[in-house]
């Protein structure tokens, strides 16, 4: 009976997790954390009887202590989540802890040899090379809970890895797709949240409105699947039903589809090798539907092209880029700049920072805390 860690259970994929989760009955609940949502996880503990339960906040891990049922162990603080994910009793770590706060418990995941299903793709931009070297290592399988990387990871079995030539992941363009630049100036938190086909966490959605979240994926696909970055490309699909494409030197092209919906990519992620079959969400196409491809543009959208930097510098960029990012996003949710100066920070932030080539865990760290310090210094002007 496969037993599963949680991480990040209050948030929309971990919520999408224990939705999968009605639907594999072999499968158990090992253990859930979050930040401090204590009501969430608590009905979430009432329901799943997991065998530890962890806030990150202790003064609401407190509040839950007081009203957990009996036999459930509650833990708090930062190291008790990662004790969480690498707990001897748990097979898989869903690792949904949004930002640069989920590095640690994925590297301890993998530090532990467990089947690590990753939506926290911060995790691969900041430590890509750390985290799949240490899986080699320690025989820790890396599964991706990022659709499009999903998308890739199936379709790569069409081939060999040598046959691909390269793969191309779709982005829906995001609520300003058709945005002309200068209204773009002006865009407002509530415009920028407003995504037309994904419902997902604010960070995220902020993300996909400035394609930041391509330029993430980017980064995460070039560690992810060893690909080097002349092999990724990008192309907008706005209807978000081809999740991404693998095309092989065939000329053969190896397209997953299905709605937006994150259980497919989690389910894959939970029952690889295997596929585990499901009642709900399968492709009408007998039904209307258009599925369009375009370029994306970089004018608007210069965020993109930072993935692609990034991507290609390795070391420290991925960490600079990803910890600007997250603060200049969390002034914009604040109102405190513009949107287009959220591009605009990583990039300078991305250009200034102290790089070093093969950084250690904690130069990562450093890197992070550097560029947020950036930010915050450089918000005006
Ligand atoms: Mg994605």
């Amino acid at each position: 009976m496969p037993s599963v860690a949680i991480l990040g259970s209050t948030g929309s994929i971990g919520k999408s997790t224990l939705s999968v989760l009605e639907e594999l009955p072999d499968y158990q609940v090992q253990s859930l954390a979050a930040n401090g949502d204590w009501k969430t996880i608590l009905e979430q503990a009432v329901k799943w009887k997991p065998a530890r339960v962890a806030l990150a906040d202790p003064a609401a891990a407190k509040e839950l202590a007081s009203r957990i049922p009996a036999g459930i162990e509650v833990l708090s603080g930062a190291e008790a989540i990662r004790g969480l994910a690498s707990d001897p009793a748990a097979e898989i770590v869903v690792a949904a802890i949004t930002g640069a706060a989920g590095l640690p418990a994925a590297v301890a995941a993998v530090s532990a040899g467990k089947r690590l299903a990753l939506a926290n793709k911060e995790a691969m931009v900041m430590a890509g090379p750390i985290l799949t070297a240490g899986a080699v290592e320690t025989g820790a399988t890396i599964l991706p809970i990022d659709s499009e990387h999903s998308a890739v990871f199936q379709a790569m079995r069409a081939g060999a890895f040598e046959e691909i030539r390269r793969i191309i992941l779709t982005a829906s363009g995001g609520p300003f797709r058709d945005w002309p630049k200068e209204k773009l100036a002006a865009a407002t938190p509530e415009e920028a949240l407003r995504h037309p086909t994904w419902q997902m966490g604010a960070k995220i959605t902020i993300d996909s409105a400035t394609m930041m979240n391509k330029a993430l994926e980017v980064i995460e696909a070039r560690w992810l699947f060893s690909l080097d970055p002349s092999k990724i490309s990008v192309v907008v699909h706005p209807q978000s039903i081809v999740h991404s494409m693998v095309e092989f030197h065939d000329a053969s092209t190896i397209a997953q589809l299905g709605y937006p919906d994150m259980c497919v990519p989690i389910r894959y992620a939970l029952t690889w090798p295997r596929r585990a079959p499901t009642t709900r969400g399968f492709l009408d196409l007998t039904k209307s539907h258009r599925l369009d491809f375009l370029p994306p543009d970089t004018d608007r959208f210069p965020a993109l092209t930072l993935g692609f930097e990034a991507a290609r510098r390795g070391g420290t960029a991925g960490a600079a880029l990803n910890g600007a990012n997250e603060a200049a996003v969390a002034l914009f949710l604040d109102r405190k700049i513009p949107f287009p100066k959220i591009a605009a920070l990583s990039a300078s932030a991305l250009a200034a920072h102290p790089f070093l080539p093969s950084p250690s865990l904690d130069d990562l760290f450093r890197t992070d805390a550097w560029a947020r310090a950036f930010v915050a210094e450089n918000r005006v002007g």
